[in-house]
């Protein structure tokens, strides 16, 4: 029964017919649908754009979303790339495609909603609530309730930038298969924040993971390029598309990870970057005053690996400036795994690339 074409359409998981913003998915179909959210001040309609891709047989009904924060646009760049550009061919299941959740926040170059709320706090939303919440239950009952998997595409907040990780509950071993396949070399655990469409999501059984990767307002080559061989592995983990899992060889799961904070007010100069192994003790940047005089060295406070840092090279004290995820392998041992990653030229590349927008110079 399982592995039989449909003649009618999907169905949800509670047996329902599978509709989206009123359409009724059938087999074989793409359609590109808009989910009526909310009003300008002059009436005018605001809609969310959704593209859902059918394929031939039962199968996972996944969604795909980004851009939940205004100006995080790397995950638009992995959906068009992922599923306009070309629409994969499914041999079972669903993709649901969400390329821009908030749209109000990036129309006005916001991470927030115009009432200043953060959409990824207010999953999963209500019908009779704030504007941000209406989004959130929008987007939660049209598309996410209806779901078995689903992948959220982010980047850092602003001002920084991060070397893709996913973010997921590693406690729950389906998750934590999916997490796996992606193919990232950092895996964080977490279960996410309260109202967060990620942990709202798990939390009613549907498996979800987090990608964060890359800086605000760009979309980036290859983190795309990333995102896009990563989503394509967890179709092909999910059986909905023909291949194998392509994983680096080595993947790291984080449990802990520390900020390193300025000390000083001062000017930067960097000597490590993204995706670097570091071991406890060594200068990652110097902190010079505005006339050029030497204020403190930052050192890592641990061995571990970058997995975010600043891309502001000027610090008031307090603010962050590399974020270390700490691993439980020793330096050496991971020193060398990560180091003669000749498999992981994908990693490599991106780590080069998002180094080449700031200036790394050796102590
Ligand atoms: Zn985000």
């Amino acid at each position: 029964m399982k592995n039989r074409k449909l003649n009618g359409p999907f169905l949800t998981r509670r047996g329902t017919p599978l509709t989206i913003a009123g359409e009724v998915i059938q087999p074989n179909q793409t359609y590109d649908l808009e989910l009526d959210y909310s009003q300008s001040y002059t009436g005018i309609k605001i809609s969310v754009p959704v593209r859902v891709i059918a394929g031939p047989k039962p199968g996972p009904i996944v969604f795909f979303t980004a851009v939940v924060h205004g100006d995080e646009l790397n995950g638009l760049g992995i959906i068009r790339d992922l599923f306009f550009d070309q629409v994969p061919k499914l041999k079972r299941g669903v993709v649901i495609a969400i390329p821009i959740v908030n749209v109000y926040g990036m129309d006005n170059y916001s991470r927030y909603l115009p009432d200043r709320r953060d959409p990824n706090r207010c999953f999963p939303g209500s019908a009779r609530g704030s504007l941000t919440s209406r989004l959130a239950h929008l987007i939660f009952t049209e598309i996410i309730r209806h779901c078995d998997y689903g992948v959220d595409l982010h980047t850092a907040a602003v001002r920084r930038t991060n070397y893709p990780n996913i973010r997921a509950d590693l406690t729950n071993p389906v998750v934590r298969k999916m997490a796996l396949a992606f193919g990232c070399e950092l895996i964080v655990h977490s279960k996410g924040a309260e109202g967060s469409l990620r942990r709202t999501a798990v939390d009613r059984k549907i498996q979800t993971i987090v990608i964060e990767a890359g800086e605000v307002w760009k979309i980036e080559p290859g983190v795309v390029h990333l995102g896009v061989q990563g989503s394509l592995s967890v179709l092909r983990h999910l059986k909905m598309i023909p291949g194998k899992v392509d994983k680096p060889p080595c993947q790291i799961e984080v449990r802990k990870s520390v900020w390193v904070r300025a000390e000083y007010g001062g000017i930067l100069k960097f000597h490590a970057q993204l995706g670097d192994v570091v071991q406890k003790g060594q200068t990652l940047a110097t902190n010079n005053s505005v006339f050029g005089r030497e204020q403190n060295l930052v050192k890592a406070p641990a061995d571990g690996i970058i997995m975010g840092m600043t891309t502001m090279p000027a610090v008031k004290p307090g603010e962050p400036i590399f974020h270390i995820a700490l691993c439980e392998i020793p330096y050496k041992t991971l020193k060398r795994r990560i180091g003669s990653r000749r498999q992981a030229e994908l990693h490599r590349q991106v780590q080069k690339e998002l180094g080449t927008s700031l200036l790394i110079q050796p102590l």
